[in-house]
């Protein structure tokens, strides 16, 4: 798995494709939250203090193979400009030629982002010849937007055949955290899972299982498991007409070794409100008319031991509503217990990240991966066409 980095290779004089995820959101011709353009500052600086020319590509919303004003990236590379503290120029839409005469003009040790690559219609249909054009921007790609990496398209996979390829310091390190990690886990190695749906984490389940040594639900997810197992769970979020297919999956899972654990206690309340009335109850103790919204302190303290013993912890799906302060207590419980663990210590997925973050963890923990469908699609064992396109080490 490991894939060459611009570190493997020499980046003086050359003139670079840089694939970025900077799908900020804009709003009023402005930048909401550009934590993704911070992000991207290591590996660019990097590649410009090598002397390279770098081009930048990322897509924004979904402009649906058109342009729209209201989803250009020139406040990107505006804001870029100030982050970087040097200009960052701007190629926008236009004819195939002008583009890459305005491409080969980039000063080395200088950027340009090119307009939004979705205001291409062949973008997102990986088009031979969309790639093809793409790849003369430049003498070599590197592909550092981890979160469109389970995507094939022109920029972030097709390219990569008409140019050398290799992975830029943030696809290097969700490689590292999430695909490594899972391949040669430090042991103990513990799985949290929680968030709403089971039924959306079935291949993420059945794979993680083969590699841990324990596997443990909480979120609406333990809901639906115990409601499987004919557990009375009262009004709590279940996925009713999934029980059977859940059933059958985890007959499939207990045939593996990985020990599972559910919830001994929950947070019941008897309205989906911060304001219900609220009870901590045993697992097979939600009142008719009650529903689970966190999972309880019993469950918090005995997991909290687990972690203290693990040499690897991964978790994805918050354990309980945690953006209701009452039902946060079991998110925020298992972040700082994680936080605390002397294994390496992973966080995937959009609501887990959030909740890690809320706990006010997030910077203790090793790693809070930032591709939401991506960094499960690489936890569910599968190959994402971004990463494959990389070179080998
Ligand atoms: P992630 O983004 O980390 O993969 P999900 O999107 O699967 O997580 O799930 C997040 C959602 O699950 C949150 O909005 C949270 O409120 C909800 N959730 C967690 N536990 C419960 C519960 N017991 N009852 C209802 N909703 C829950
Ligand atoms: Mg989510």
């Amino acid at each position: 798995m490991a894939k060459k980095t611009i570190r493997d290779i020499p980046l003086q004089g050359k003139r670079v494709v840089l694939r970025s995820e900077f799908n900020v959101p804009i709003k009023d011709g402005g930048i909401g939250d550009d934590i993704r353009i911070r992000a991207e500052l290591p590996t660019l600086r990097y590649i410009l203090d090598q002397g390279a020319a770098v081009l930048i590509l990322t897509h924004l919303g979904r402009p649906k193979g058109k342009p729209a004003p209201e989803m250009s990236v020139k406040p990107v590379a505006d804001r870029l400009a100030t982050l970087l503290g040097q200009p960052v120029g701007f190629i926008p839409y236009g004819a195939e030629e002008d583009i890459q005469a305005a491409a080969a003009a980039i000063p080395f040790g200088q950027a340009a982002l090119l307009e939004n690559t979705r205001f291409w219609a062949e973008e997102e249909k990986n088009d031979g010849e969309f790639s093809r054009f793409l790849s003369t921007l430049g003498d070599t790609y590197v592909n550092d937007a981890f979160g469109a990496a389970h995507r094939a398209h022109c920029s972030t996979e097709g390219i990569g055949h008409f140019l050398p390829a290799v992975a830029g310091f943030l696809m290097e390190k969700e490689i590292a955290a999430l695909g490594e990690t899972v391949e040669r886990p430090q042991r103990p190695f513990v799985v949290v899972m929680g968030g709403a749906k089971v039924s959306d984490k079935i291949a993420l389940i059945e794979n993680l299982a083969d590699k841990a040594d324990e596997m443990l639900f909480g979120g609406a997810m333990a809901n639906t498991l115990l409601a499987a197992d004919g557990y009375a769970m009262g009004d709590s979020k279940i996925e009713t007409d999934k029980l059977e297919l859940v059933r059958e999956m985890m007959a499939r899972v207990r045939q593996k070794k990985c020990r599972l654990v559910y919830p001994k206690d929950f947070v019941a309340a008897d309205e989906f409100s911060p304001d219900a009335n609220i009870r901590v109850v045993a697992a097979d103790q939600v009142p008719a008319g009650w529903m689970a919204l966190d999972i309880g302190p019993v469950t918090v303290s005995d997991w909290a031991e687990i972690f203290a013993g693990a040499g690897t912890i991964i978790w994805n799906g918050p354990l309980g509503v945690y953006e209701m302060a009452p039902f946060a207590g079991g998110s925020n419980g298992v972040a700082r217990a994680m936080a605390a663990s002397p294994g390496i210590t992973v966080v995937g997925g959009g609501d887990a990240v959030a909740a890690a973050r809320q706990a006010g963890c997030g910077e203790q923990m090793s790693h809070l991966s930032t591709g939401g469908g991506a960094s499960l699609e690489l936890l569910e064992g599968k190959k994402l066409p971004g990463i494959e396109i990389l070179r080998d080490k």
